[in-house]
């Protein structure tokens, strides 16, 4: 039997989409996940707007502001939809939330256990400590480790940011901070779109607290989670199609633009204060 080849050492790559008073600045963030920067890498990607300036550079994570799911330890549970699988039929169909929940989390969730099955080592230390440490683990586990520990990860802080009812907008704080960050509520919704709509292929946009306390808009490819880098997630949307085909198809912007009418803007303050 042929041993899983090691996860290859990328960089984590992602825009940042930040910004004042609608100026906003594209910047590319070099991985914290290895502190590993390089030229080829950060040529990867075209600047569609904006000026790519290098941000952040560090390693520093912060076990203390681990968000629900983090502190999570082997063997992981799928934790219960908060609501019920019809409550977002403002934006999202029942039938595509139980099977996002039921079969997609549940298969990270499932495949994660078994990939730690035999580490016993790594099953007393909580999932985002793996996740911050990926290159550290045996390498035949850094991938599962990444894709689907991410994935429970994602999906675990994913499924409180939304409510049904009235979404409103954010209020007090989170407000005060989107204005500050972005200028205006509305120019943070744009730039957040923005993001979504750029992901290429699956994966994740998200409004991100970042290690000066600071607002960002984020992109994380797959299932690398926004943790993984240092960034508090307030607010985030998947993107891969099995969170909106059934429903949208291919339109991704009409998924978007629903999904707002479902945010849980007082879990996104509670992110904020986490
Ligand atoms: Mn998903």
């Amino acid at each position: 039997m042929k041993t899983p080849s090691p996860v290859p050492r990328r960089n984590f790559l992602r825009y940042l989409l930040t910004g004042t008073a609608g100026a906003a600045t594209l910047a590319l963030l070099p991985g914290c996940a290895t502190g590993d920067t390089d030229a080829q890498a950060n040529g990867d990607r075209p600047a569609e707007t904006g000026t790519i300036v290098p941000a952040g550079s560090g390693t520093s994570f912060d076990l203390a502001v681990a968000a629900p799911g983090a502190s999570a330890v082997y063997p992981y549970a799928l934790p219960d939809l908060p609501y019920a699988a019809d409550a977002l039929d403002a934006a999202i169909d029942a039938e595509t939330m139980q099977i996002h929940h039921g079969r997609h989390h549940q298969g990270y969730t499932n495949k994660l256990n078994a990939a730690l099955e035999s580490y016993p080592e790594l099953q007393t230390r909580p999932l985002i400590d793996l996740l911050a440490d990926l290159y550290a683990l045996p390498e035949d586990v850094q991938t599962a480790v990444l894709n689907n520990g991410g994935g429970y990860l994602n999906h675990a802080v994913f499924w409180p940011m939304m409510a049904s009812g009235e979404s409103g907008s954010p209020t007090g704080t989170l407000s005060e901070a989107i204005d500050s960050a972005f200028g205006s509520y509305d120019t943070f919704k744009e730039r957040f779109t923005e993001a979504a709509l750029g992901v290429f292929g699956s994966g994740w946009a998200w409004l991100a607290r970042d290690e000066t306390g600071a607002l960002q808009i984020v992109q994380t490819p797959e299932q690398e989670p926004p943790h993984a880098s240092g960034f508090v997630p307030v607010l985030g949307i998947d993107v891969w199609e099995h969170a909106y085909y059934l429903r949208y198809q291919n339109r991704r912007a009409d998924y978007v633009e629903s999904w707002f009418n479902v945010v849980n803007w007082d879990q996104a303050a509670r992110n904020l204060d986490a």
